[in-house]
């Protein structure tokens, strides 16, 4: 990455206490971000994206322990900060898009009260400034003023409108940095398209940073400009996004695009790859590669020794103790 890095996770490790032992959710992971940057984290359910990104948001469950060597967003040394100014920090510097909006709309006030109050509790701006604002953020949206909206509650939008009220609601703030978690999954996908199409705009408009979290490798080389590839807590795979889809190096990698049927290539009826088995247990420590209990190209080696996460060149990293040559053969 060339310049500094607008967002720095070094060495973060999430654990829950469980019966059992410590679930090891998030494993020493570390990535940097430039800013105006989109880095999407994929990976199956239960890998950890989700965690790491409420874990940088400090929004973990109670339960969660949280460690990291350094997690900076902008000029913000988020481990120095207390619960008040992380908060601050949320809305005004960076905000989270979830899966369901309703998980960050109240069901109990209009869609017009709560983008107001919004902006008046993180803006010096009066009520009545803040919802002509609330306005032209849902026209920017693509929700015609005419409709009212801004006094319906928002039980009587369809998904996808309340989806976009979602993202108005964040981006009037303005933030520098967006985490968007699934954000399309629940959507059908022409609405799916269309929201992706305008947060990938706003994005590009207004020079956000944006961490997108999608288990959906159709999405990823939409909006991407790098991807990391997450299994079992760890990152296995860092780099360009044309770089990771076009010659991953990582046996997972593959895996995971073996099962993405291609348009125009895989015919109907057509067999898509699979992953065999299960993710290992997250409870206590690796023994050796987390994959190699599903990877065809295991040895034994790497049943012994964690691969560490390596530079391969050209920005990327891959935790692998084989070349691509030697997996796959000369190209
Ligand atoms: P998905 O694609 O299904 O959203 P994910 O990659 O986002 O998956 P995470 O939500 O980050 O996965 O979860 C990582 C691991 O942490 C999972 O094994 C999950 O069971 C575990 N986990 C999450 N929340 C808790 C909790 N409150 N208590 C114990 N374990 C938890
Ligand atoms: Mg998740």
């Amino acid at each position: 990455m060339t310049g500094k890095p607008f967002v720095t996770v070094e060495g973060l490790s999430i654990d829950f206490d469980v019966p059992g032992g410590a679930l090891h959710a998030v494993r020493n992971i570390s990535f940097d971000i430039a800013r105006g940057e989109t880095l999407c984290i994929v990976g199956e359910s239960g890998s950890g994206k989700s965690m790491t990104a409420l874990g940088l948001m400090g929004l973990l469950p109670s339960n969660a322990h949280r460690a990291a060597r350094r997690l900076k967003v902008g000029e913000h040394d988020l481990l120095g900060l207390n619960r008040r100014q992380m908060s601050d920090l949320m809305g005004s510097e960076m905000a989270m898009i979830f899966q369901e909006p309703m998980t960050s709309l109240n069901p109990c006030y209009t869609v017009g009260n709560q983008m107001a109050e919004t902006l008046v509790r993180h803006r010096d701006v009066t009520w009545r400034s803040a919802l002509a604002t609330a306005r032209d953020w849902l026209e920017r949206v693509g929700i015609p003023p005419t409709a009212g909206r801004l006094d319906q509650y928002p039980h009587q939008l369809s998904g996808g409108l309340r989806q976009r009220v979602m993202i108005a609601m964040m981006l009037m703030c303005e933030p520098k940095l967006i985490i968007a978690d699934e954000p399309t999954t629940a959507l059908d996908v022409t609405i799916q398209a269309q929201i992706l199409h305008l947060l990938a705009g706003l994005q590009r408009e207004l020079g956000i940073t944006m961490i997108f979290i999608t288990h959906d490798l159709g999405v990823v080389s939409r909006i991407a400009d790098r991807i990391a590839v997450m299994y079992a807590g760890q990152i296995v795979e860092i780099g360009g996004t044309r770089d990771v889809l076009t010659d991953s190096q990582h046996p997972y990698t593959r895996g995971l695009l073996d099962c993405v049927p291609a348009p125009g290539k895989t015919r109907p009826g057509a067999h898509l790859g699979t992953i065999p088995g299960t993710v290992p247990s997250l409870i206590g420590g690796l023994d050796g590669c987390g994959f190699a209990g599903r990877c065809s190209h295991a040895a034994p080696a790497c049943r012994t020794g964690i691969p560490a996460l390596t530079d391969r060149g050209n920005e990327r990293q891959v935790r692998c103790l084989f070349t691509p040559e030697t997996l796959w053969g000369a190209a």
